[in-house]
């Protein structure tokens, strides 16, 4: 408690977060949220609203376990004209397992006289009867201070009194909160200064930052850097309108580059990227590739200058390890991109670019549908610029590109060969008359010396056509039924004068356990694109992910 370089990690996913738009959390997800918190050591997880919807009711009357964490209820002070021990708001906040309540109350002059339209001093009376009753019940009362930043500019002494009646009566913290997210890091620290010669001590002061000036994950620190030793904050930064302060961004300053420990040791600092993805997972979104950190491409380069530059030592365009927060450098393949680019990312995935064959390379050439003439291509970093000229974006699609390579060596197998397709479309009406369509597929396939004929139904071509292959190939490699395509994405590349344009597909697979990769398929036609996509989606996960006995 007295180690000033410790600081206290609050997380308000489960509550702040669970305001997003879009966003509709189940207990169980929750559950699951909650478990990789306590995982990575965060000291306060805050679980929701008791009494405020089923949701939050079902999550408290069977809490998970935790090992580290301690499990926060999130409440408000009791009303004007009730006492605090007969307010039954503040009753159902105190009688969950959580043994940790934080309570929201009012701090600016303006919104206790308008919004609550009560006196200056009973709202300072509801905070400090409210904390004084629920240190009684339970081990550790917060105090959520709203709109502290906005109440401190237009009246801080009376900003500064209720902060304090909290303090005074009790809060081990009281955490002042940005709550429309409009406070400057240079105001942020000077109020929190203020506060703490105003008689709040660092030890108990906390700030929860909204960022709505794209500044929440600045403020946070510089509250820090002011003597605050408590900091709020959501995963990935989930929260509504602009989103929460980013304890994802946060964790990794404090700990990296600022000094300060938390509750999450050194060597598990590494767990930070995984606990991202379990956000995103239970959201059902794709992690966002330039999030600073845990991105894809927060360590990927692809200037050729900048490559042989950190193929000599990565410090010179990286501020941190990537590994030490769990993520890996990214050498990209680009048109741009020099043959050092090319070298530094086949030496990734383990490929000598010498012992590339070229009669190897004219035979994976031949099998792509290409304008250029297999004969002409001179070596593999050749082959990559001419089908990046065809339209195919290997910086998107490392899995494409590995595959590329390695049928370039002769490792992949043919795991199947698609002989022929067909795809009906089909647009009509019900018999209730609303209009349906429906796509038919039938594919010729064959599979370790046998054909095999299927028809798979869909709500579109690329559906019907994946349905009918997975009928054949599921048979043979039931790991198959886990595939999932997470995203699909078309774009019209450039045309030259006189050709007619491109369309690139890109789809992102995943195989059910935490394995993602992309894969790209470029045709004038949209539906041969998403099916080379697609086969060579199926193709990676076979190669990459069989358990081979
Ligand atoms: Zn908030």
């Amino acid at each position: 408690m007295t180690n000033s370089s410790r600081v206290y990690l609050y997380d308000t996913t489960l509550r702040d977060g669970a305001q997003t738009q879009g966003v509709d959390f189940s207990a169980a997800d929750k559950a699951r949220i909650a478990r990789e918190l306590d995982r990575i050591g965060i000291d306060y997880i805050e679980g929701g609203w008791p009494g405020a919807n089923p949701t939050d009711d079902a999550f408290f009357a069977a809490p998970p376990a935790f090992k580290r964490s301690r499990l926060a209820a999130f409440g408000m002070t009791r009303r004007s004209g009730r006492s605090a021990d007969n307010d039954p708001g503040l009753g159902a906040l105190l009688v969950t397992p959580a043994r940790v309540v934080t309570m929201v109350g009012k701090t600016w002059d303006f919104q206790v006289t308008v919004a609550l339209g009560i006196g200056l001093d009973e709202n300072l009376r509801m905070v400090a009867d409210s904390v004084a009753h629920a240190r009684t019940k339970v081990d550790e009362v917060m105090f959520d201070a709203e709109h502290f930043f906005d109440g401190y500019k237009a009246n801080p002494a009376y900003a500064l009194a209720a902060a304090k009646s909290a303090y005074d009566a009790g809060a081990r913290w009281v955490v002042l909160c940005d709550t429309n997210g409009g406070t400057l890091p240079h105001e942020m620290a000077r109020i929190v200064g203020e506060v703490i010669t105003g008689g709040i001590p660092g030890s108990h002061l906390g700030v929860h930052c909204h960022n709505d000036s794209d500044t929440a994950v600045a403020n946070s620190l510089a509250a820090v850097t002011a003597g605050a030793r408590q900091v709020q904050g959501t995963l990935n930064g989930l929260g509504e309108r602009c989103g929460n302060a980013n304890l994802v961004s946060i964790i990794p300053a404090l700990m990296l580059k600022m000094g300060f420990e938390t509750g999450i040791a050194p060597d598990e600092l590494k767990n930070l990227l995984s606990v991202s993805r379990a956000l995103d997972e239970v959201l059902d979104r794709n992690p966002s590739r330039g999030q600073p950190y845990v991105g894809a491409s927060a360590f990927a380069h692809k200037g050729g200058l900048h490559v042989s530059a950190v193929a000599k030592d990565p410090r010179c365009y990286e501020h941190i390890d990537p590994a030490s927060v769990g993520n890996v450098r990214h050498i990209v393949v680009s048109d741009q991109a020099g043959r050092s680019n090319m070298v530094a990312r086949m030496a990734e995935i383990g490929v000598d670019l010498d012992s590339v064959r070229r009669d190897a390379l004219v035979r994976v050439v031949e099998r792509m549908q290409v304008s250029f003439d297999p004969h002409e291509v001179s070596d593999l970093v050749d082959l990559i610029k001419r089908l990046e000229h065809e339209g195919y974006a290997y910086d998107q699609a490392a899995a494409s590109f590995e595959l590329l390579v390695r049928r370039a060596l002769g490792e992949v197998p043919d795991y199947f060969t698609l002989e022929r397709y067909r795809v009906i479309d089909e647009r009509r009406r019900s018999a209730v008359g609303e209009w349906i369509t429906l796509s038919e597929a039938t594919v010729k396939v064959e599979v370790g010396g046998r054909e095999y004929m299927e028809v798979g139904e869909g709500t579109g071509p690329v559906h019907a056509f994946d349905v009918a292959l997975r009928k054949v190939l599921t048979a043979v490699y039931p790991e198959l039924t886990a595939l999932e395509l997470k995203d699909y994405r078309v774009r019209i590349t450039e045309s030259s004068v006189g050709t007619a344009a491109k369309t690139r597909v890109t789809i992102e697979s995943e195989d059910g356990k935490g394995h993602r990769w992309t894969t790209v398929g470029v045709h004038t036609n949209v539906l041969e694109a998403s099916l080379e996509a697609l086969q060579d989606s199926i193709t990676f996960m076979l190669f990459r992910f069989r358990d081979t006995p």
